[in-house]
């Protein structure tokens, strides 16, 4: 796929929207916030992932090309 999504943690409110939407590649932790748990996502994920930057409330997923 050549890019993969990243999180900016000030941004995060660790409500687990990503998650819910993507769990191939989205993981909340403890700590309260969520990572990005596959560097190398599937391009079967591209849409899953497109579907949790969209609905992050604070919009703090986005794509980062390689
Ligand atoms: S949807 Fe956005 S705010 Fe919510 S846990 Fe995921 S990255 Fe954080």
């Amino acid at each position: 796929m050549g890019r993969k999504p990243v999180i900016e943690h000030d941004e995060c409110i660790g409500d687990g929207v990503c998650e819910s939407i993507c769990p191939e590649v989205f993981e909340l932790r403890d700590d309260g916030l969520a990572y990005v748990i596959n560097d190398d996502p599937d391009p079967d994920l591209e849409d899953e992932i497109q579907e949790a930057i969209d609905s992050c409330p604070t919009g703090c997923i986005t794509w980062e090309d390689e």
